[in-house]
């Protein structure tokens, strides 16, 4: 029996997982990722998080067929490099896989998390047996994830793919990229706070005041979700202007590359039909030439593992 490690690395966690050699995830552990002591530190800290792993399954390092890592930012897969990765400081150039085999010498692959997290789709999640996908992850940012004809696209920089950085309105919000009116700039966590406390200092009525303690800064992403669902007009309001963002990008990309499907992840992703239904009229209403209808739109099924399961599909890939 031969077994598969996944790491998720984070910018405030680390999460490993032990899989079966056909990939079902059967132990996990976490640690914190203290970035600020440094990348070598972080490896090392990876490489203990993993002998935790392994010693707490009773099972020998020399089972592990290999490691497969989803990590922020520009990498260079086949060199196992970072380039560099905006929350990761002094992480520039840095030989990442090099590093990880100093503590194991065991095969070790690195790819950016949200490709990480189209891989897991694609062999795990809503992009089973089909060739050609998106995914949007929507959280903290936005992120973009692209197989095409059963391989991750990255383009001709291997930087392609960022979708969260589609420009949905040109007279839109900026975004952190410099760029005025990107999806991210409308579809990540913050907008979407931001969104919904705009609507309330408008005097729209809502109970997310109530939900909230009147703290308007404490309203997050789950809370407008909770008022969706209990009703709240406001709060429908805002994921139905959302979603139409999303939709806006979502029917460019069938337009440009006509997926079997599109699916909806990260932890906006927990809205549901709210965030999903805006996202379906807008693709209805918007995508004619290459029709809607041509194209799955679908939430995750995979939640918070996908990234991990697309760490651990990399060694499946490899055989
Ligand atoms: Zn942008």
């Amino acid at each position: 029996m031969s077994y598969i490690i996944g790491i998720d690395l984070g910018g405030t966690n680390m999460v490993a997982a032990l899989a079966h050699e056909n990939g079902t995830i059967i132990a996990r552990d976490r640690a914190e990722t203290m970035v600020d002591s440094g990348f070598t530190d972080v490896v090392r800290r990876m490489a203990e998080l993993v002998q935790r792993l392994v010693d707490g399954a009773g099972i020998s390092l020399r089972q592990v067929e290999g490691i497969g890592m989803g990590v922020p930012g520009y990498l260079d897969m086949t060199g196992g490099i970072v380039h560099f990765s905006p929350n990761f400081v002094g992480w520039t150039e840095v030989p990442l896989v090099d590093e990880f085999r100093k503590h194991m010498p065991l095969p070790v692959y690195i790819v950016n998390d949200v490709n990480s997290h189209a891989l897991g789709e694609y062999r795990f999640g809503a992009g089973r047996g089909a060739e050609y996908i998106a995914v949007l992850a929507l959280g903290t940012g936005v992120g973009g994830g692209l197989i095409l004809d059963g391989r991750l696209y990255s383009g001709s920089t291997e930087g392609g793919g960022e979708l969260g950085h589609i420009i949905v309105d040109p007279d839109g919000p900026r975004c952190e990229c410099g760029c005025y009116g990107c999806l991210e700039a409308f579809a990540k966590a913050q907008a979407i706070t931001d969104r919904a406390a705009l609507k309330l200092q408008q005097g729209k009525r809502s109970i997310i005041p109530e939900m909230v303690d009147g703290d308007i800064r404490s309203i997050t992403p789950a809370v407008v979700a909770q008022a969706a669902e209990a009703g709240d007009e406001t709060a429908i309001e805002v994921w139905n202007e959302v979603g139409m963002y999303v939709g806006i990008a979502a029917a460019g990309l069938i337009q440009a590359l006509s997926p079997q499907v599109i699916i909806i992840g990260g932890g906006i992703a927990r809205a549901g039909r709210f965030l999903i239904d805006p996202i379906r009229r807008t693709v209805e209403a918007r995508a004619l030439l290459i029709p809607a209808s041509t194209c799955r739109l679908e939430l995750s099924p995979l939640g918070d593992d996908a990234g991990l399961l697309g760490a651990i599909s990399l060694v499946i890939e490899k055989r």
